[in-house]
Parts: C-alpha cells; structure tokens; sequence
C-alpha cells in the first residue's frame, strides 16, 4: 500500500478490475483498470500531473501562475484538481455541449470555464484555438495543450503501462480501448508492446472519428457522430502518433449505451460513455476470441454520475433514441 500523501501522490496506481460478468460471457478474462478512482475522477488526471511537473520541471510554470487548457471536460476537471495544492489559478476552454456535471465540477474546483458553441477543428473558434489565444494573451500563462504536449502520453508509458504489466504479471494478451488526445493509448501501447512483442492492440473507435479508419486504410474519414464525450479525433496528434496498433474496431452507440447499463447492472461498475464503449469494444473482442482465456485489458475512463443528467433522464434518452438492451 502507498504512504500517507497529498491529492498529488495519489494519481495512479488504479486497481484493475476483472469485469465478472464480460468474463463469464466470453470466456476470456476481461479487465478494467478503475482510473475514475484518481482524485479528479478521471483518466486525465494523468495527463494532467504529467502536464503539470514538466512545466515545472522546464520552469514554466512558477507558484502563482496560470494553466489554461482546451477540453471536454476531464482534462480540465484534472488540472483545477491538481492545480489547487499548488497554488495555480486555471482557465478552461471549453465545448458548451458536454455534461452538465463537468462544468459544475469545474466550478467547485474554482477553475474559470469559458465555454463555446462547438465547431470543426479548421475554424478558429474551436475550443483548442482558443485557449492557446488565451495562454498569448494571459501574462504568465502556460497552455497544458494535451494533444500535442507528450508529457501526457509519457505518463502513461511511465506509470499506466508498468501498473497493469505488475497487476497481471505480464500477462497481458489484448489492449483495446479508445482515444482523445491518444495519451492513454499512445503511452500504455508503447510500453506493453516493448514488453511483450505479440500484444494485440485494438483501437476503439465512436462513429465520427477518423481513428478506425486511419488504422485500417490511413485516412482521417468517419461520417456521422457520438453522443459519447471525451474520445474521436480526426487528425493525428503528437500523443496518438506514439501509440502502437494492430487493428481498429468501431463501436455504435446503441452497442455503447447497451454496455453502460449492462455492467451497471450486472458488475455494479456505473461507468461514463467512454469507458461503455471500451467496455464494448473489449466485449465484441472477447466473442471474437471466444473462450480462449485471452486477457483482455480496457479502460474504465470515468463514472456514470459524471453523465447522470443525460443517461439518467429519460427524455434526453428518448430524444437520442436509445432504449437500451440486454447483453446477449
Ligand atoms: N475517456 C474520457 C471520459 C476522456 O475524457 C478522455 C480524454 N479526453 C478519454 C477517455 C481519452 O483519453 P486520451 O486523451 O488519453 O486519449
């Protein structure tokens, strides 16, 4: 067990959680490593510590300064988490369509969100555009930038990649799971492929996101959209680049939202839409691999509540047409 510690020390070392109920359905063993259990509930408050001790590190960020980020929410929530021990102050740039939880989370951590209609990534207007104008136009700011920064994606390859290869004691046989900046997949891959050369890695990917389609045929195309939040690029950034795959597998998301009330239900784990489509995504691997016993590891990137006003409102369900369905 870790010693006593600050919210800083303890991002990290998740437990990695067999999914009982995946497992028995596929006959492979199927896991997920539990980062809502970080400090700021997310995945991305590795990133964010990663971020955070190189400017640091390079002396960019002083005590008193400023981060500004471009989000979709967890990134940000992971920053202001972080920044408060250390005395940061922390604008965000921000989408005005994600949950309603993250903006109040973001508000509670004391973090000012500027929010904007969301638009293509050519436009200026975008959210990431804008906060590297902030970070110009603020003295004394440093812009995180967790798409290019590849501080994010060596977090992963220095803390995420070495805790599931201990958790399983090397045996790892699969890793699938989708990308945002592709921090998580960039440095979890590179270390585990180093590891163990036959690891197969399959890329995630929500409707809308080129990201299947650039592993499969080197385009960034995908038509249509996702309600799920966090995950779907359409451009290769700094942190994707790094990561080492075999295979793409798209994931609906009916099939996603299926999941989500799934293992709810039957795992006890109310887990958010990315980590529901990871889910799936580990789920249609392991019936490919049926009954071979193949270890399956996947993400569980942040909890259910964090989504609670849309997945847990019947009309917005109604009004996206999902009516979820059993798990055959
Ligand atoms: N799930 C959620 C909920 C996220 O917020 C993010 C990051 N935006 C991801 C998954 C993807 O992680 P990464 O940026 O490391 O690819």
């Amino acid at each position: 067990m870790q010693k006593a510690g600050s919210v800083w020390d303890s991002v990290g070392n998740t437990p990695l959680i067999r999914i009982h109920s995946l497992s028995e359905k596929t006959g492979c063993e199927i896991y997920g490593k539990a980062e809502f259990l970080n400090p700021g509930g997310s995945i991305k408050d590795r990133a964010a510590k990663g971020i955070i001790a190189r400017a640091e590190a390079e002396g960019k960020l002083k005590p008193g300064g400023i981060i500004v980020e471009g989000t979709a929410g967890n990134t940000g929530i992971g920053i202001a988490t972080l920044a408060c021990e250390r005395g940061y102050k922390v604008i965000i740039s921000m989408p005005n369509n994600q949950a309603a939880e993250k903006y109040q989370m973001l508000e509670a951590l004391g973090a000012e969100v500027r929010a904007v209609p969301p638009c293509p990534f050519a436009n200026q207007d975008h959210f990431y555009h804008r906060a590297r104008r902030i970070a110009e136009e603020t003295p004394g700011a440093v812009w995180a930038d967790q798409f290019e920064n590849t501080a994010n994606a060596q977090f992963h390859y220095d803390t995420t990649g070495p805790e599931i290869w201990e958790q399983l004691d090397g045996k790892v046989d699969m890793l699938t799971l989708a990308a945002g900046t592709g921090g998580t997949i960039g440095g979890t891959s590179a270390f585990l492929k180093e590891r163990n050369k036959n690891l197969h890695v399959v890329a995630a990917d929500p409707s809308g996101s080129g990201i299947h389609d650039y592993v499969k045929q080197g385009t960034w195309t995908g038509d249509g959209g996702s309600i799920t939040e966090g995950i779907g690029i359409k451009r290769l950034t700094a942190n994707f680049d790094r990561a080492v795959i075999d295979d793409a597998m798209r994931v609906t998301d009916p099939e996603m939202m299926d999941m989500l009330f799934h293992v709810a239900r039957a795992d006890g784990l109310f887990q958010g839409t990315s980590s529901a489509l990871n889910l799936a995504a580990a789920y249609k691997l392991g019936m490919q691999y049926k009954n071979s016993g193949k270890h399956i590891v996947t993400f569980l990137c942040d909890h259910g509540s964090r989504y609670a006003s849309k997945v847990m409102n019947r009309a917005w369900m109604e009004e996206k047409g999902f009516n979820p369905q059993p798990i055959p």
